[in-house]
């Protein structure tokens, strides 16, 4: 099978980004009226009446009927088929992690119940290994697709210059391309955060060279993104930042993130150490929690 890389226009490149969020919409409230289903209910709807309910859904949500229906109903299609082949037996349920993380802390106990030398125990253990495999490979086909289109859509991307931790990156846009707020799920995350992240910061260093600046951790957290204050106090809580000098608040994290994009506090390494100024906001928050 021969493969050929699209050279879609930005246009064309936004449009085939909605055509995609709008799969993925659908797709995730098919998999939600489906996990409602428990034995003995009334079955969750299928293919066809999921294609009647789309078809009012479009004519509700003007975003929804702004996209492709063929585009939205094949959508459905693919989770039907997906649905077939779990019934079947050949393919794990759609709409597939949590359960996953459920099964492995079963194995995981089952297995330390094994006993040694068995071969029960050995079934187990190869079993483990199997969905650790998939988690990893899940993470990096997601760390290579994510530092391919911030290296693609950024000149500069400041990293915070953390091990693990910190839950909040940003990246600075161009102005031709000025990027979107990008808020990743938890669940998706939790795996990728364990080990992922130096190994996405890895990746983008690859693939932008000399454009990666790693950002000191330092203060990006108390100082305000606006006035450049920094006080401990003006971090409220975890999740909320006020500043104590000219009353400016937000989500700790974004305006942590808005401090890192730009370059405010010491580089701890790549770069020239010079903060910018900047005049405008960050164009791409990359939020991890
Ligand atoms: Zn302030």
């Amino acid at each position: 099978m021969s493969r050929y890389r699209l050279a879609p226009t930005p246009a064309q490149q936004a449009v085939m980004r909605d055509h995609c969020a709008h799969a993925r919409y659908v797709w995730n409230l098919a998999v939600e009226q489906h996990r409602h289903w428990r034995p003995g209910k009334k079955s969750a709807p299928g293919f066809v009446e999921q294609c009647r309910q789309l078809t009012q859904a479009r004519a509700e949500y003007r975003w929804l009927a702004a996209g492709s229906q063929i585009v939205q109903q094949q959508a459905l299609r693919d989770f039907a088929r997906a649905l077939a082949n779990f019934l079947g037996g050949t393919h794990g349920r759609p709409g597939l992690t949590t359960r996953e993380r459920r099964r492995l802390r079963r194995l995981t106990r089952k297995f330390a119940r094994a006993k040694r030398g068995s071969n029960h125990r050995a079934r187990v253990k190869q079993a483990i290994a199997g969905l650790r495999a998939r988690e990893a490979d899940r993470r990096k086909d997601w760390v290579e697709k994510l530092s391919t289109s911030v290296a693609r859509q950024f000149d500069t991307i400041r990293v915070e210059n953390l091990q693990i931790g910190n839950m909040t990156r940003s990246a600075q846009g161009t102005i031709q391309n000025p990027g979107r707020s990008v808020k990743a799920k938890a669940g998706l995350n939790r795996g990728i955060l364990r080990s992922g992240w130096g190994l996405l910061v890895r990746r983008l260093e690859d693939k932008a060279p000399q454009r990666v600046e790693r950002v000191s951790p330092h203060c990006t957290s108390q100082r305000c993104s606006v006035c450049g204050y920094t006080d401990a106090k003006s971090r409220e809580s975890q999740a909320r930042f006020v500043c104590t000098a000219c009353g400016f608040a937000c989500n700790a994290d974004v305006n942590a993130a808005r401090n890192i994009a730009a370059g405010h506090a010491a580089t701890a390494r790549g770069g020239d150490g010079v903060t910018r100024p900047v005049n405008r906001e960050p164009q791409l928050l990359l939020q991890l929690v």
